[in-house]
């Protein structure tokens, strides 16, 4: 049976507009598909609608070979109120016969499906969100009590190519904050042992270990070529030389830092807020955070690495508003996470060089 509004010819999708296209055919991703569609099967796709279609009155574009299975899976979707949802008359066969535009699809795997099932489920994220995660590239500078906590979630959550930048080894004074490396690892170097944790946890996506301390002389050669840089570790010099790095190559920079029962947090991109050196100008120095000196309760760098991992999901996703031109401080004393607005500093040395 044939409702009206179910199907649509070529020539009206090409001139239509659609929230999202949805090609069901389950014949890889080799094969040319309509631009911008997401490969999802007609039964991932009918057995739970909310997951792909966030909204019910959103225009969809559902396509097949020759029109035929689409319009079953358009008539399913009408059952379940998705009236916006049509099927492309004459399939992908009618759409290439008449000259109209193709690209080589992408999609998530059927064990991707499962993987993230949880984090598809989120407003926002779904199938696009998934795959911006996955194309991206994020370095974690430390690996340590910020670093490993970043790590887990953001390999956990499919962010498809993390390096690992940390020149230390692991020593048995740290496992009371560094959950992701065992007793056995004492020894070991951080960036591979982070890196064989990452690999074991999600085995699809890309990790680079690079165990090499971070200076000003090498950060913008590490740092090329990546989305967000995510900031775990204690030294003010390091963060300078990446707050530097991330200016140069016009990424965000994700900011953590903890001292003994405290932590902060921040994101800072100086296209659209202050830089680093504009709260934390180099010349102050500082006094040592280093945790061998001061002393550090460990679960106060789970609670800030989880928000740095959670600011860089929201940067790569676009869900929410990431926490540019506010400093937040945590005191796990009182459980009380406030927060500063920091301004960007007319004066500051680092990004007032910056052209626009
Ligand atoms: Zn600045």
């Amino acid at each position: 049976m044939t409702g009206p509004n179910q199907s649509i010819t070529p020539r009206e999708a090409a001139a239509g507009s659609f929230d999202i296209i949805i090609d069901i055919r389950t014949h890889g991703g080799s094969t040319p598909t309509l631009p911008g569609a997401l490969l999802i099967t007609a039964h991932n796709l009918t057995s739970d609608p909310a997951r792909f279609i966030p909204n019910r009155d959103a225009p969809v574009l559902i396509v097949c070979d020759i029109g035929m299975r689409s319009l079953t899976v358009v008539e399913q979707l009408h059952g379940a109120g998705y009236v916006a949802s049509i099927s492309l008359e004459g399939g992908m066969e009618e759409w290439i016969a008449q000259d109209l535009p193709v690209v080589t699809p992408e999609g998530l795997s059927t064990a991707e499906f499962r993987r993230y099932d949880r984090q598809l489920k989120l407003p926002g994220v779904g199938v696009a969100g998934q795959l911006d995660l996955q194309r991206a590239r994020v370095a974690v500078v430390g690996a340590g009590g910020l670093g490993t906590p970043v790590l887990a979630y953001l390999a956990g959550a499919g962010v498809g190519n993390l390096t690992i930048v940390d020149s230390d080894r692991i020593e048995v004074s740290n496992l009371h904050r560094q959950p992701i490396y065992t007793t056995q690892d004492v020894g070991a170097g951080k960036a591979r042992a982070a890196a064989s944790f990452v690999k074991a946890l999600n085995p699809e996506i890309t990790v680079t270990p690079i165990s090499e301390r971070l200076d000003s002389s090498n950060a913008p050669d590490l740092l090329a070529h990546h989305d967000v840089v995510v900031t775990c570790t204690d030294s003010f010099d390091t963060t300078h030389a990446i707050n530097q790095a991330a200016l140069h190559h016009r990424i965000p920079m994700v900011f953590g830092s903890v001292y003994r029962f405290e932590g902060q947090l921040g994101v800072f991109d100086a296209q659209n807020g202050p830089c680093y050196a504009c709260v934390f100008p180099q010349h102050t120095g500082g006094t040592s955070l280093d945790c061998s000196i001061v002393g550090v309760m460990g679960p106060v760098t789970g609670v800030i690495g989880g928000m740095q991992a959670a600011e860089v999901m929201k940067l790569l996703t676009g869900i929410g508003d990431p926490i540019i031109g506010r400093l937040h401080l945590y005191d796990s004393r009182t459980q009380i996470l406030d927060s500063v607005h920091i301004r960007k500093n007319p004066a500051c040395t680092m990004c007032g060089l910056l052209t626009p």
